[in-house]
Formats: C-alpha cells, sequence, structure tokens
C-alpha cells in the first residue's frame, strides 16, 4: 500500500483528527489510527489516504455503470481502490470493498499515475468512472484528475454516503452519478449496510439540485427489501425528487453473508417494475432478468422504443436530439 496527504479532516482537542469525508466521522487518536473503511489513516499529524490506487482499469461502456440516460454508448475508464464505509452483507465485490475487515481479503491495488490514466483515458475518447468499490474513499483522486484536465468527464457509482462539506467541494466535477438506494426503511438500511440511510438521502437531493445526471439503482433483495411496501416507498422517495430520474433494478444473487437468500426471481423484478410505474416514475430498468424490453427506453407518452440496449451497452438510438423521433415527447438526460 502506498499513502498519501488526505484531504478533508481537522484538529478535534488537544491530539485528534476528525475526519470529514464521510458521517461516520472517525476519530484518530495515539490509540485508533485507522478508520472505518480501513483506507484512511492518521501518520503523525496528518491523515493519509490509500486510494491514489486502483485493482482494476478496465474499458467499457456507460451502460454498465448503469447509466442508461447520459451519453450512451460512450466508453469509460473505469477505476476501483479497494474499500468502503459499508458492509453490506450481500457485497458482490466483498473481495475489494471489505479490504481490512476479513485476513483474507488481501491488498490488490497498484499506485496510479495520474497523467498516465488521463492520456489513457482521452486516447480512447472515454470518461473516467469510479466503481466496483466506493469512489468517495478515492475523493482525493478525484478531485486531482479532475484538476488536472477538465476536458475529462468524471462519473461515479456510489453509496452516496458523504458529508456535505466533501459533497460541495466534490460538485463542480461529477458529471453523473449513480447512486445505489437499498431501501428508505431506517433499520433495514443499517441492518443491510451498517449505515444511516438520512445523509444518502440528502445527498441524492442535493446532487439532482446541483445539476448533475442522476440515476438510481437498488438491489431487489427477497426478504429484505423485495416486498410491495418497500418498493413502493422507495418509488415514491425518487417520484418527489425527480419523475424522470432512471431508477435501476438490479437482480440479487446469492453472496457473501446472503448466501441463504434465493436470487430474485423475474416476476418479482416485474412487479417492482410495475409498482414504480403506478407511482409515476417514467423510466425504470431492468439489466437482466426480463430481456431487452426490461433495459430499452420508450417514449412515455406514445410508448415508442427510442433506445435499445444489449446487456453490455447500446444498440440502438432513434432519439432526435433528446425528443421522441415519433411524438416529440422530451426525454430527460445528458444526450
Ligand atoms: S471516510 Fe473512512 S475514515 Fe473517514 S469517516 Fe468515513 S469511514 Fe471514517
Amino acid at each position: 500500500m502506498q499513502w498519501r496527504k488526505a484531504n478533508f479532516y481537522q484538529q478535534q482537542g488537544h491530539d485528534e483528527l476528525l475526519c470529514l469525508l464521510c458521517p461516520h466521522a472517525c476519530v484518530f487518536s495515539a490509540d485508533k489510527t485507522v478508520g472505518f473503511c480501513q483506507v484512511r489513516r492518521r501518520h503523525g499529524q496528518n491523515l493519509e489516504t490509500a486510494t491514489f490506487a486502483t485493482a482494476v482499469q478496465n474499458l467499457d461502456a456507460i451502460e454498465r455503470k448503469p447509466l442508461y440516460h447520459y451519453k450512451p454508448g460512450t466508453p469509460v475508464l473505469t477505476l476501483a481502490a479497494p474499500g468502503c464505509q459499508f458492509r453490506c452483507l450481500y457485497c458482490q465485490n466483498y473481495r475489494l470493498s471489505q479490504f481490512g475487515r476479513h485476513p483474507e481479503i488481501a491488498w490488490q491495488a497498484k499506485p496510479v499515475d495520474i497523467q498516465s490514466i488521463l492520456s489513457t483515458a482521452l486516447n480512447q475518447q472515454a470518461m473516467i468512472g469510479f466503481s466496483y468499490s466506493e469512489p468517495i474513499l478515492a475523493a482525493e483522486l478525484t478531485l486531482a484528475l479532475a484538476q488536472a484536465n477538465q476536458n475529462v468527464e468524471i462519473i461515479w457509482k456510489t453509496n452516496g454516503f458523504l458529508t456535505a462539506e466533501a459533497r460541495e467541494q466534490l460538485i463542480p466535477y461529477l458529471s453523473a452519478i449513480n447512486l445505489d438506494l437499498k431501501t428508505v426503511n431506517p433499520q433495514r438500511h443499517y441492518a443491510l449496510t451498517g449505515a444511516p440511510v438520512k445523509p444518502i438521502l440528502e445527498n441524492m437531493k442535493a446532487f439532482y439540485q446541483a445539476g448533475i445526471w442522476l440515476e438510481i439503482s437498488t438491489p431487489i433483495i427477497p426478504k429484505i427489501n423485495a416486498d410491495i411496501n418497500s418498493v413502493r416507498q422507495i418509488a415514491e422517495t425518487l417520484y418527489a425528487i425527480s419523475p424522470d430520474m432512471p431508477w435501476h433494478l438490479l437482480r440479487f444473487t446469492p453472496e457473501f453473508k446472503c448466501r441463504h437468500l434465493p436470487p430474485t426471481s423475474p416476476a418479482l423484478l416485474n412487479q417492482a417494475v410495475q409498482i414504480a410505474h403506478q407511482v409515476g416514475l417514467k423510466y425504470v430498468y431492468v439489466e437482466r432478468a426480463l430481456g431487452p424490453n426490461g433495459r430499452n427506453t420508450y417514449c412515455p407518452q406514445c410508448h415508442q422504443e427510442l433506445i435499445s440496449r444489449h446487456i453490455w451497452g447500446i444498440q440502438d438510438n432513434r432519439l432526435n436530439q433528446g425528443h421522441c423521433f415519433e411524438c416529440g415527447f422530451q426525454i430527460q438526460g445528458g444526450w
């Protein structure tokens, strides 16, 4: 691991440091030198981060984040350093995200070179994306990349669990976000992730109001959040922000500490889609399990198929400058 000086902290009291990056608000003392996320540590009178590093450097399509209404088909150079402030029981990337919490998970990232990442992205006409683990923990790397070259757009796939102070510093540098919202029920959210849901709901609204293109993802997990009331509550929360905000329903597959639960059935996903449409959300997607109909974009007004997708990207885009080619209805997004 290679440590670099972090931002987002302050001195507290006589000899403590307070991390200001996420609402866990870890306090570092002489005895406690590593944060809950395992990738921030105290070194002398400074806080340091290990996230100027990545375990992946993939080029894939923006649809894989998933972001369906932002520059369809654009390649994304995706980075991910180990670490997360959540300990989600179902995490599919736990070998990366849960570094430091399980002795069998080894550090597997290499330090990144800012200029080399930027030139790879520019050569491929790609955005830079942070995904697979938690991008908030790579806040300093995000800022360093963005400030080195503002011609490369940066996108996040995030749990949305950051402080208002960090959020306001990062907003000017983020083009689009896919935010994971597991449930709006505080007790269930805490049980599933180890973190409160309130800051995520506040950040969701703030990102939207700041004009960042925002799409939401929710894993539909049988016996956890797949019941009608839970789905309806999430849909109503999203609707209150905007009925045009796309909602991705993710199929749960048994992983990590949720291997005892069954995978989400297509019937359950279909039921969730129907509930979301009843609430009034215009764009509800299921990448897999419901076939192409689940992931295509249809005009909410005349029901023409506007964007057809395969699992890894787009097949056809019939939008006419962001409008339905048939009836002229405006489809919200960053086209
Ligand atoms: S970012 Fe890490 S060290 Fe900072 S408050 Fe959150 S969990 Fe703690």
